[in-house]
């Protein structure tokens, strides 16, 4: 997997001051999307063992709230098989910090053992480590420059342990209206 850019105190993409991680490589293709150069796998550079150290090393700090991952698209399947290692040595190296994760498909894709594009042995260990996940692709129809985390309306601010123990979405209070 490829890292195109890693923020180290960024406060656009989640609550508090977090490190943002952006992976290379997305199959969506949304037009309008932000960032057209991360659909390439190749975009950027390496995720190195020493790209990881740097990240940990960033987390650790006091008033780093958590980590981003975001792209890109965090959820092809190749890019799961490097970011559940890594987000099972952040779960225990930093256990207070809060991991937030975009994706561009649904989080009912994301569960469906059916879809073959998204779904593998390592999405339901991933979903069960994550805290925020912000989901669906981009509408350039829907944009709307007000929402906070999010691109266009569609996108969903979803809490996913709640969701996954309840069975459906069960909506964060960060998506509009709603803080
Ligand atoms: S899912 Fe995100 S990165 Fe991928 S094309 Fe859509 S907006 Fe761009």
């Amino acid at each position: 997997m490829n890292v195109g850019q890693i923020y180290f105190t960024d406060i656009a993409n989640g609550v508090g001051c977090r490190t943002a991680v952006f992976v290379s490589g997305c199959t969506h293709h949304c037009k309008g999307c932000f960032n057209e150069d991360t659909w390439d796998f190749n975009f950027g550079k390496l995720f190195t063992p020493e790209t990881e150290n740097e990240i940990i090393a960033s987390l650790k700090r006091p008033y780093i709230q958590g980590i981003t991952i975001l792209g890109g698209e965090p959820w092809e399947l190749v890019n799961q098989k490097v970011l559940r290692p890594f987000i099972e040595r952040i779960r225990r190296e930093c256990p207070d910090k809060t991991i937030w994760t975009y994706s561009g498909y649904l989080f009912e894709e994301l569960l469906d053992p059916e879809n073959k594009r998204c779904h593998g042995e390592d999405t339901l260990p991933m979903l069960e480590m994550t805290d925020i996940l912000v989901d669906g692709e981009f509408i350039e129809a829907r944009k709307n420059l007000k929402l906070r985390f999010r691109g266009s309306d569609n996108q969903r601010i979803i809490k996913v342990k709640e969701s996954l123990e309840k069975g459906e979405v069960v909506l964060s209070e960060y998506m509009e209206g709603r803080i």
